[in-house]
């Protein structure tokens, strides 16, 4: 039971938000940025972000040449070069908005590492290069074949450079954005579960396990949770991705971001630490999950991965392993759209999320600003 005070001051809102991860966090900050008059409440069900934004890697990366390639298939060229350009964007947005050293960014270069002497991927560097020309002026990837020996990688024949690509600290970065939405004012309850959104001629209920609270507009930004929460279906398939922590008994021969085929497995260094991870592509039907656990064969193959790629013939400790769940579709585009007259969802960030959650959160909020509160 609550009182007057609780109803007007928590529960009766303007606009509520669901899903507490980058996109939604981001949601809240434009709202409030935009309409500051604005009451704004963030509904999260976990203690902390239950999903992908504070499970990840941290590669605040826009794309593999072998993936930008498979996009220019799904998208055509000007989807790849749009996505590519939102993705930058929207890294640059989360710099902007909370600061370069509050996320720890690090531009140390990202690098694909291709396994066979032939190669589309390696053919193909120059054309990329030259469909991303127009947007960042200069060359974005190039051959760093002279690099691989250093970094002691085996099986690799090629290595394409991206000296854009950086790395930041997940962590940091929604804390710091958690921050900044409550001093601007946005309200944000954790262990909210919304179970039921009800809307009416001239407000939306939403039913949480333990309260129920009114808006007159909503913003979804559960992702891969998003088809159990609206109980519709539309084109938004989970997939668990694992990520393991990783300590050497040396010093780490390299530094920066790294990915292979067509970015399912990634890692990275981390403070003299390896981060690595992926493998869903080993069973795609089995990771079309929104169950966080690990699949022993799929650690079985990082492990194989870690003691013939990246560091054979050198000893190492797991140190921690974790999952968190995406979102796909047919295409890696977004889906950023009205569902109703209340109602908007930003849904289906892909494996790229931290850099485009900022602009996905925008999108949806300003859809929600656009048709006024009424
Ligand atoms: C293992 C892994 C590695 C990744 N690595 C990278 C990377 O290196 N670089 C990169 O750019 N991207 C990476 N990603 C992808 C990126 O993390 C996501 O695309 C991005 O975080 C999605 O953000 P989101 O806010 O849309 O979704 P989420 O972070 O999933 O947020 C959705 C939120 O909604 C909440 N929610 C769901 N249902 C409800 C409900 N009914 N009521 C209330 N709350 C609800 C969830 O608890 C969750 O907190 C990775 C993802 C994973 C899993």
């Amino acid at each position: 039971m609550f009182s007057l005070w609780e109803k007007q001051s928590f529960l009766e809102t303007d606009v509520i938000v669901i899903g507490a991860g980058i996109t939604g966090l981001s949601a809240a900050a434009t709202l409030k940025e935009q309409s500051p008059e604005l009451k704004v409440t963030v509904l999260e069900r976990g203690i902390l972000p239950t999903g992908a934004s504070t499970k990840n890697a941290g590669f605040a990366c826009f794309g593999s040449v072998s993936e930008l390639l498979n996009d220019v298939e799904t998208l055509g060229a000007e989807g790849m070069t749009s996505l590519v350009e939102k993705r930058w964007d929207g890294l640059q947005k989360t710099c902007q908005r909370l600061g370069r050293s509050m996320i720890d960014i690090q531009v140390k270069s990202g690098y694909e590492l291709i396994f066979d002497e032939q190669s589309e991927a390696v053919d193909k560097v120059g054309s990329i290069n030259e469909l991303l020309r127009d947007f960042f002026q200069e060359d974005v990837f190039k051959l760093a074949n002279e690099k691989i020996s250093p970094f002691g990688f085996g099986k690799t024949h090629h290595l394409i450079e991206n000296h854009l690509e950086g790395q930041l600290d997940t962590g940091k970065l929604i804390s710091a954005l958690w921050k900044y939405c409550a001093e601007i004012g946005v309200q944000i309850h954790t262990g909210c579960e919304v179970r039921e959104i009800h809307e009416e001629s001239s407000t939306v209920r939403i039913a949480c396990k333990d309260a129920e609270f009114s808006a007159k507009k909503v913003a979804v930004c559960t992702n891969a949770f998003t088809n159990k929460l609206l109980g519709k279906e539309l084109e938004v398939a989970p997939g668990r991705g694992i990520v393991m922590s990783i300590i050497p008994d040396n010093e780490l021969k390299f530094q920066g971001t790294f990915h292979y085929e067509e970015g399912y497995y990634y890692f990275r260094d981390y403070y003299g630490k390896l981060l690595f991870g992926g493998g869903r592509n080993l069973a795609l039907e089995e990771e079309t999950t929104t169950d966080f656990g690990i699949n022993q064969k799929i650690k079985e193959k990082l492990v194989a991965d870690l003691d013939s790629i990246i560091l054979p013939n050198q000893s190492y400790k797991i140190e921690m392993e974790w999952t968190g769940i995406m979102a796909f579709g047919k295409t890696k585009a977004p889906i950023v759209e009205k569902i109703s007259d209340r109602i908007a969802i930003g849904v289906r960030l892909g494996g790229m999320g931290v850099a485009i959650g900022s602009l996905v959160g925008e999108e949806v909020a300003e859809m929600i600003l656009k048709h006024g509160l009424i």
